[in-house]
């Protein structure tokens, strides 16, 4: 069977799957869905033994008909392979009585890693596929995670440029020093005078921009995103929790049919999102509960089924998710709108004029699979205090958001369902909000000095990712207003031509 994908926002047209990872984003704005889920076409029983790679394969072929089997192993096994410091890529560790799903053990020690390290392989199979012969630059804006994965991912590939935007307040040391001395000849790294929100609606804008589009294209180029927007981000990430299932199931923690709850920390809904289509392929899973920061524009948007974001922008310890436009919502909106791109499209032109819309009584009842809560800094930072003393297991402060907001589903219900957490990034990423979460005497030390002080705590050894940066040479130094994102691209795009 060929899935054919279409745009959120036009229903009108379909394109296949290596198109749609090559465009990112519709022409009319919208973002590329799939016309149906698929369903899985092998057994738990079967998943229980395979390994991450194979649940790969049994999974994406389901979402990416038009790749050959050859051309998806290859992408598979180019990914998932010693660029992890695990063999089974994603390992479960049980933490009191919740299952934490460790997405972090990539190059750069976020869950980012577990689809951007095959994007640049899907993407470039799409690219010989669809005999594109010009350059791909990829654009994208970064909460501070993709934007290291994605270069990690990209540098020195063939055929690609890849620019990354971030907010320059808005991440952590670590994930700044990740960005600013990556190699490669081909990345390109700006810091902008804004969050994280202007940068991706920067990053949008340039993507609708067909006088640009003129111009890239008489220099060669075209762009893609490597957010996630993009479907080549999102179907690696439904593996995980394909894989996490098999797993509990195969460990004897669960019978088989037996349904679990998932907890995700949620920025941009793409990682939420995956676990609900993973729900869809049939996976047993009960409430999928999205969990926010203090940014919790989600939390009440599923309370209240409004959606608004006139509010004021947070920085908070977990800086990942300090995000009031969730983009993958949309896919979302889409589904519970019955898949109706024309009501969708009138949500998202509200959101996008008043910055805000509600939905309908009739979409808000197709939202039962979903629950929403929230943690306060504080309570991020107790959370990581009081499992540091109950387990000695450390965990990050996005992490900390999901496990607090799932110990609070769990006592507000009397739930004793089976639960999963989505562990984002190694602790060692916000080492400094972790270390003062644990005591506050940590605070006045150096970053790096808090990062011997973790390893100490945590008996788990610095991951090669913060040893690599210590004292690593800073490569990128550009920064730009919010608003001359556009000059700056082209910029970058002429020194090279
Ligand atoms: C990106 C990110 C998130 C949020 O994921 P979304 O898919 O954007 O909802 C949560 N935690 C960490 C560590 C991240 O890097």
């Amino acid at each position: 069977m060929n899935l054919l994908y279409k745009s959120t926002r036009n229903s009108d047209r379909t394109v296949t799957a290596s198109e749609a990872i090559l465009k990112g984003l519709a022409e009319d704005g919208g973002l590329f869905v799939p016309e149906q889920l698929p369903k899985l076409d092998v057994t738990m029983d079967q998943l229980k033994n395979m390994t991450y790679q194979e649940t790969a394969y049994a999974v994406m072929k389901q979402f990416l008909t038009d790749f050959t089997e050859e051309e998806l192993r290859h992408c598979i096994n180019s990914a998932y392979d010693s660029k992890f410091d695990t063999e089974v890529i994603a390992p479960l560790v049980k933490v009191g009585d919740v299952y934490h799903l460790e997405l972090f053990h990539g190059a750069t020690i976020a869950f980012k890693d577990m689809a951007l390290s095959i994007l640049p392989h899907l993407l470039t199979t799409a690219a010989k596929k669809n005999h594109v012969t010009k350059d791909i630059v990829i654009l994208t804006a970064t909460s501070g995670d993709t934007g290291k994965a994605a270069l990690a991912g990209f540098a020195d590939v063939p055929g690609t440029k890849i620019i990354v935007f971030y907010p320059k307040n808005g991440v952590s040391k670590v994930q700044e020093l990740q960005m600013v001395t990556q190699k490669g000849e081909n990345t390109y790294v700006v810091a902008i005078h804004g969050n994280f929100d202007n940068a991706q609606s920067g990053v949008k804008a340039l993507f609708e921009d067909k006088e640009l589009e003129k111009e890239l294209d008489a220099a060669g180029y075209q762009f893609s995103s490597a957010n996630s927007i993009n479907i080549g981000r999102l179907v690696p990430q439904v593996v995980y929790y394909v894989y996490a299932y098999a797993k509990l199931l195969q460990n004897g923690e669960i019978k088989a049919g037996e349904k679990i709850n998932v907890t995700v920390p949620t920025g941009n809904f793409g990682n939420i999102l995956a676990a609900y289509y993973a729900k869809q392929m049939g996976v047993p899973i009960a409430k999928l509960i999205c969990a926010s920061n203090e940014n919790k524009v989600l939390f009440d948007f599923f309370q209240t089924g409004k959606y608004d974001k006139n509010r004021e922008f947070v920085l908070t310890s977990s800086p990942s998710m300090d995000i009031l436009i969730s983009s993958n919502l949309e896919r979302l909106i889409y589904t519970i709108a019955g898949q109706d791109a024309k009501k969708n499209k009138e949500l998202m032109e509200k959101l996008k004029t008043e910055g805000a819309y509600e939905i309908t009584e009739e979409m808000k009842a197709k939202l039962s699979d979903f629950a929403g809560g929230y943690a306060t800094e504080e309570e991020t930072a107790r959370i990581i205090r009081e499992t540091y003393a109950d387990t000695g297991y450390v965990m990050d402060t996005h992490t900390a958001v999901a496990a607090y907001v799932c110990r609070q589903y769990k006592e507000a219900g009397n739930d004793t369902t089976k639960a999963l957490i989505a562990s984002t990034a190694s602790p060692y990423k916000f080492a400094r909000s972790v270390m003062t979460a644990i005591d506050e005497k940590y605070a006045d030390m150096d970053e790096f000095d808090l990062v011997d002080e973790l390893e100490k705590v945590s008996q788990v050894e610095i991951p090669n990712a913060v040893k690599e940066i210590r004292h690593a040479e800073v490569l990128h130094t550009r920064e730009c207003d919010a608003d001359k994102m556009k000059e700056t691209v082209k910029e970058i795009l002429r020194i090279e031509v």
